[in-house]
């Protein structure tokens, strides 16, 4: 019988693992990945995650990665309007960041996932790498374990005081419990890939904001760039329907050909000058992978024995690149809360909701922020009216910004 059994080695799970163990709790964590594993995203760590990583003691590991420094954003709304925000020199919590150890930077998570898995594993978390959870273990609403497949293929079961799932969006725990609610005004996909041969990569994720959405640029070395696109899903759907039914919105191939989503994807790129322009001579050298639709909310993030965090508990859209600061930060609450439940005895929704509730006050702008970017991004003279008064004003500026305090 563990104490708490994790779901999902992300940096959600890994943080909330690495908590957890430093408490002195026995936690298993469990991945149907054997790491390093490829993830689906623009590869930005915000100028607050150094400080969490700080934390949980893996900052220098990630440093001698030598990961690509930031030093802002650049926006560029509809070819009209275009302004760079820079990184503030003191984060949301009043560390100075005048050293480059708290500004942002993009990093594969291919190596930053890795990394915080194994600080987990020596931190003293019980790792299983492959193994995959297909159901929970119920006592009449309370949640006592989990179900799933070995990596050798059998069926196994972990029983545990509490669960904790932070397998993403496609979170079994969640939808086990039925907790996954969509947007129907909000049906995007994302799709990315890597180019290589890009002249100038420069310091900036450049966000692209043009038909038929946005495009995200994120240099990570000298001439590799992470490039990502998020798109409504009906564009995709009527594409698929001018092409053939060969398309399809979950869409992970090898490269440009023929009918599938890479040349759709190639397609709404180079719409827009700029990017062309930035992309000119450079060539896509991974495969495309997508997903979607992109946004869903969890109707609560706390059950009977059972705790969602990171993705799991809710996703909007990536624009402002704050997904993996709230699934280290969501990782750190629950971990917060757990520790209470233990010391209270009580595993009781009721009780855990408190974490529900730490995380809306500390997340409320942010999600806030999020909501209404979904409204400005889509409409040219809105994004364009703001782009303008965004690149005018430095305190609206400030405000907007999320990873200002
Ligand atoms: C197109 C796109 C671009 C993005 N760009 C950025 C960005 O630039 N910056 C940023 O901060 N965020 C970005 N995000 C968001 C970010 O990727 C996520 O918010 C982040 O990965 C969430 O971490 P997590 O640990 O909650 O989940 P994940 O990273 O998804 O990890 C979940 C883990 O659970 C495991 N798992 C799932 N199901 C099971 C199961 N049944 N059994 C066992 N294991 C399981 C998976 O293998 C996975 O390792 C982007 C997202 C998208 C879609």
């Amino acid at each position: 019988m563990y104490d708490v059994i994790i779901v999902g080695a992300g940096p959600a799970g890994s943080a909330t693992a690495t908590v957890l163990r430093r408490k002195g709790y026995q936690v298993l964590l469990l991945d149907k990945a054997q790491f390093p594993r490829e993830k689906i995203c623009g590869e930005f760590i915000s100028p607050e995650i150094p400080e969490v990583l700080d934390r949980l003691e893996v900052l220098q590991p990630v440093q001698e990665k030598k990961p690509w420094e930031i030093q802002g954003i650049l926006i560029s709304s509809y070819q009209t309007v275009q302004f760079k925000l820079n990184f503030p020199q003191v984060s949301s919590r009043g560390v100075p960041r005048a050293d480059a150890n708290f500004q942002g930077f993009n990093m594969p998570r291919f190596i930053l996932d890795e990394i915080l898995l194994r600080n987990a594993g020596r931190a003293g978390a019980e790792v299983l790498e492959g193994f995959k959870v297909v159901d929970l273990i119920f006592q009449d609403d309370r949640i006592l374990g989990v179900k799933g497949v070995h990596p050798e293929g059998y069926r196994v079961e972990f029983k545990s005081r509490l669960v904790v799932g932070a397998g993403g969006r496609n979170c079994v725990v969640a939808k086990r419990l039925n907790l996954h609610a969509g947007y129907r005004w909000l049906r995007k996909m994302g799709l990315m890939t890597y180019f290589k041969g890009v002249q100038d990569p420069g310091r900036y994720v450049e966000m692209y904001v043009n038909p038929p959405g946005y495009c995200g640029i994120a240099p990570l070395g000298e001439d590799l760039v992470n490039v990502s696109l998020v798109v409504d899903l009906d564009a995709i759907q009527g594409y698929r329907e001018k092409r053939g039914a060969t398309v399809k919105p979950q869409v992970s191939s090898s490269g440009p050909k023929e009918g599938d989503l890479s040349d759709y994807f190639l397609e709404s790129l180079f719409k827009n000058r700029l990017v062309k322009e930035k992309l000119e001579g450079a060539r896509m050298v991974r495969r495309l992978q997508g997903v979607g639709p992109l946004a869903f909310r969890a109707r609560r993030c706390s059950w009977d024995g059972a705790l969602l965090v990171g993705d799991s508990a809710g996703f909007i859209d990536p624009f402002t690149g704050e997904g993996i600061y709230h699934a280290l930060r969501s990782g750190e609450l629950a971990a917060e809360v757990i520790h209470e439940a233990f010391k209270a005895n009580n595993f009781s929704k009721e009780f855990l909701q408190r974490y529900d509730r730490a995380r809306t006050q500390e997340f409320r702008r942010k999600f806030r922020i999020c909501h209404a970017l979904q409204h400005i991004l889509y409409r040219p003279w809105l994004a364009n009216r703001v782009a303008r008064s965004l690149a005018r004003d430095s305190v609206l500026k400030d405000w907007l910004v999320p990873w200002n305090p």
